[in-house]
C-alpha cells in the first residue's frame, strides 16, 4: 500500500459535482472580479470563523502584508514572528516595509514562546505576528497581554489553522485581526491562490478593502498607494463550496491524527502534543526524530510520502541575511528543523492507510 503525502485527485473527485455547479454559476454570470460570490464568501467565512468581517485577498502573504499596512506598520518598525514558519510570513513583513524580528520557540508546540517574544521587544516593536503553526493554536493570552501593555496590535498568522480553537474561541480574529491563506494544501484551500484577512474593527476592514483594490474608494479615485490583491469570483465560488465541508474535514483530520497518536505511541519518535488550551486542526502531523533524514528515506522506500516543514529556520535563509541572523541564535528552532518530519494527513486518507503509516514509523524509527 502506498501513501502519498497528498492526494488532490481524491479530494476533487469527492467534490466534483458541487464544484462544477459553482464554476458554471460564475461562468454564466459573466462577472469575474469583486462580485457577489466574493461578497457571499466573505460573509460566510466571517460567520464560520467568528470574526466580525472578512476581507478576501489574492493570497495569504498579502493578507499578512495588508493587515500590517492597514494597522499603520511600515518602514522603521519591527514585527516579532517565528523563525520556524513558511518564509512567506516574514516576507510579508518585509513587503510591508518593516523588519522581521524572530523569537525562539516553545519546544512543546514549536510555536513562539511568549518569554522569547518579551525578550525580543524593543522600542521599535510595532506589532506581534505569532503563527498558529501546523494548525495548533499559539498560547495567545500571554502574547495579547504583552501587546496590550505596549499598546501594539497582534496579528494572527492563521494560514495553517482554519477552524482551530484557543480556549474555546476560533483562532484568526481573537486578537482582532488575522490572516488566512487558501493555498490548495491548506485546511481550506482554493483551486489556485487565495487569502483573507479576518478583522473585527470596521475601520480597519474599510482600509483593507481599499488597499487590496489599488487604494481606491470609488472607481478611479485612488486615495492610498494600494496594490492589486483581489480574490477572483471563481475561487470565491469554489471556497464557498469547500467552506461547508471545513468542520467535517477538520474532524476527519483529528480522527486520522488520533490513529497516529494511538498507534505510534511508545515508538522512538516525539509526537505532537495538543495543549490543554488548544483544539488543533492538524494542518500537519509533525513528528520529531533525531535521525529524521534516514527515517524519511526508509518511509519513502515503502511508498510513504513525507515532507519537512520547515528544514531551514528563517534567520538562516539568504533572503533574510540582511537581518544579521546566525547559527545558534534560536537553538530550539534550529534543533527542531533538523528533527521534524510531516506525515501524510488529509481528510481523504483512509484508516487503513493511517495504520500502515503508523506501523511503518513504529518499525523504522527504532532502526533509522
Ligand atoms: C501558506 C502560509 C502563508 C502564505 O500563504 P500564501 O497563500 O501561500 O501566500 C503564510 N504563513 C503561513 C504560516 C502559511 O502556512
Amino acid at each position: 500500500m502506498t501513501v502519498p503525502f497528498g492526494d488532490f485527485k481524491a479530494h476533487v473527485a469527492a467534490l466534483r459535482g458541487e464544484i462544477d455547479a459553482a464554476v458554471s454559476r460564475v461562468l454564466d454570470s459573466g462577472w469575474f472580479i469583486l462580485g457577489p460570490e466574493g461578497e457571499a464568501f466573505e460573509d460566510e467565512l466571517a460567520a464560520a470563523l467568528e470574526a466580525r468581517d472578512a476581507v478576501a485577498v489574492a493570497n495569504g502573504t498579502e493578507a499578512i502584508q495588508l493587515a500590517l499596512e492597514a494597522l499603520g506598520v511600515g518602514p522603521g518598525d519591527e514585527v516579532i514572528t517565528s523563525p520556524l514558519t513558511a518564509a512567506f510570513t516574514a516576507l510579508a513583513v518585509q513587503r510591508a516595509g518593516a523588519r522581521p524580528v524572530f523569537a525562539d520557540l516553545d519546544p512543546a508546540t514549536l510555536n513562539v514562546s511568549p518569554e522569547a517574544v518579551a525578550r525580543a521587544m524593543t522600542p521599535r516593536t510595532k506589532a506581534l505576528l505569532p503563527v498558529h503553526l501546523y494548525g495548533h493554536p499559539v498560547d495567545l493570552d500571554p502574547l495579547l497581554e504583552l501587546a496590550r501593555t505596549r499598546g501594539i496590535p497582534l496579528v494572527e498568522d492563521a494560514c495553517q489553522a482554519h477552524g482551530a480553537r484557543y480556549k474555546g474561541k476560533t483562532v484568526g480574529a481573537i486578537s482582532g485581526i488575522g490572516a488566512l491563506s487558501f493555498y490548495p494544501t491548506k485546511n481550506l484551500g482554493a483551486f489556485g491562490d487565495g487569502g483573507a484577512v479576518l478583522v473585527n474593527d470596521p475601520d480597519v476592514a474599510g482600509r483593507l478593502r481599499q488597499l487590496r483594490n489599488g487604494g481606491q474608494t470609488d472607481r478611479y479615485h485612488h486615495v492610498t498607494a494600494g496594490i492589486n490583491s483581489r480574490l477572483d469570483e471563481l475561487q470565491a465560488a469554489v471556497l464557498r463550496v469547500k467552506l461547508r465541508h471545513l468542520a467535517a474535514w477538520n474532524e476527519r483530520r483529528r480522527a486520522v491524527a488520533a490513529i497516529y497518536l494511538r498507534e505510534i505511541e511508545g515508538a522512538a519518535v516525539r509526537l505532537p502534543e495538543e495543549q490543554p488550551y488548544a483544539r488543533t486542526v492538524y494542518h500537519l502531523f509533525v513528528i520529531r526524530h533525531p535521525r529524521r533524514d534516514s527515517l524519511a528515506t526508509a518511509l519513502e522506500e515503502r511508498g510513504i510520502g513525507t515532507l519537512i516543514h520547515y528544514p531551514i529556520p528563517l534567520h538562516l535563509q539568504p533572503a533574510f541575511a540582511a537581518l544579521g541572523g546566525k547559527a545558534g541564535d534560536f537553538p530550539v528552532a534550529e534543533k527542531a528543523a533538523g528533527e521534524i518530519l510531516s506525515l501524510p494527513l488529509y481528510p481523504e486518507l483512509t484508516d487503513a492507510q493511517a495504520r500502515e503509516v503508523a506501523a511503518s514509523v513504529r518499525e523504522l524509527a527504532g532502526r533509522a
